[in-house]
């Protein structure tokens, strides 16, 4: 069986390295708030072109703690709207919900999946004060035309970089392209440490004290509180980690670009859509993503020849329980990539053998 991912293989090409770095920490006897943290969130910081990064928990945490420093600057306040693509995965919304903000599904592009720039006006109320772009799948959203929009009526722009970290938009990266970004780290994510993490970047060195602060009990200075804060941390542990796979980071990507190419040039099937590409670097393929009518009967015709598949995501986040008060929205283009759409393995575990046995395999279908 080809696996969808395999993060023994991946971590373990690293395992010397990672081994060595969790040994520094244990023996350093200091495991939260220290020098690998720091270290990584300079590192960090560097490889994205912000001037800050701030580790957190996770990455619903790191887009939480945003739109709550956006609340304590008072550029936001409760009630509030943030447009968000339809088509996201569940936690760009909950990280709006969860400060009490109210999240405007905006229908995506039929071909890149992404936030579609030109729909963005008409839901544009006297409410209105952020848009939170994903880079779904690892590839950047149309950010020149949405910086447009946000400038022309003063809105905040907050990317959702879980999926996309070290993917370039023109000459500058994921993280450095809007207002503020938050990123996991996620063990599956294309930077993955070996447990749960997450970041904000940002230019902004308001914003960038008040996650920094929220996060650690709203407090500054030990024992003075300025905000009812919460605990989100990463942990020196994590950051360690990250810090051996940072390192790796643009290998590990251009490992996904060379299969993706791969399945680009090899994939010909009438019945099957592949992914649209707006710009060679754009793309960092945390998820090779196609498309067909019958996405369950393709489904389960690779997984009989051996070949295991993801849905990303079988049930949009208006048609889920928790956003029933969304689930009267029409919106086509987003309902039909959840019923279309299927992701391929991919990863630096597939040998050469198991794309080429992939891309036979898409085909016969
Ligand atoms: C993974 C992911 C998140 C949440 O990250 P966690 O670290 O799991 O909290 C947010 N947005 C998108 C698009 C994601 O893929």
């Amino acid at each position: 069986m080809i696996s969808f991912l395999d993060l023994k293989s991946i971590n373990g090409t690293y395992g010397e390295e990672l081994k060595k770095a969790a040994a520094r920490v244990i023996d350093s006897g200091w495991y939260i708030h220290g020098k690998e943290l720091e270290a990584f969130e300079a590192e960090f910081a560097s490889y994205c072109g912000t001037k800050h990064c701030i580790g957190v928990a996770n990455g619903l945490d790191a887009l939480i703690l945003i739109f709550r420093a956006y609340m304590e600057m008072g550029i936001i306040k409760p009630g509030d709207e943030v447009l968000v693509p339809a088509n996201t995965y569940i936690a760009s919304m909950l990280a709006v919900s969860a400060n009490g903000l109210v999240p405007v599904p905006v229908e995506p592009r039929a071909d890149t999946c992404l936030l579609d720039p030109s729909k963005l006006k008409e839901k544009i109320t006297s409410k209105t004060k952020a848009i939170l772009p994903v880079h779904l799948y690892g590839q950047v959203c149309d950010m020149d035309a949405i910086n447009a929009v946000a400038a022309e009526y003063g809105l905040k722009v907050v990317e959702d970089s879980a999926q996309s970290h070290g993917a370039y938009c023109g000459t500058k990266r994921s993280g450095n392209l809007g207002d503020a970004s938050g990123f996991s780290f996620y063990p599956g994510k294309n930077l993955g440490a070996l447990g749960d993490g997450g970041a904000v970047t940002t230019n902004d060195d308001t914003l960038a004290d008040i996650v920094r602060t929220v996060g650690n009990y709203g407090s500054r200075e030990k024992y003075i509180n300025t905000y009812k804060g919460l605990n989100s941390r990463l942990d020196e542990i994590q950051a360690a980690m990250l810090r051996v796979k940072l390192a790796h980071l643009d290998e590990e990507i251009e490992d996904r670009r060379r299969i993706a190419h791969f399945y680009l040039e090899n994939i010909r099937n009438e019945k099957i859509v592949l992914p649209t590409l707006t710009a060679r670097t754009a793309h960092v393929w945390h998820l090779f993503t196609i498309r067909t009518k019958d996405r369950d009967g393709l489904q389960k015709f690779l997984k009989d020849r051996g070949i295991n598949t993801l849905i990303h995501y079988p049930v949009p986040p208006h048609r889920q329980d928790a956003y029933k008060e969304l689930a009267h929205l029409d919106l086509p283009i987003c309902e039909s990539i959840h019923k279309e759409i299927l992701s391929l393995p991919m990863g630096s575990h597939l040998s050469d053998e198991n794309i080429l046995y992939i891309a036979r395999t898409v085909n016969e279908y």
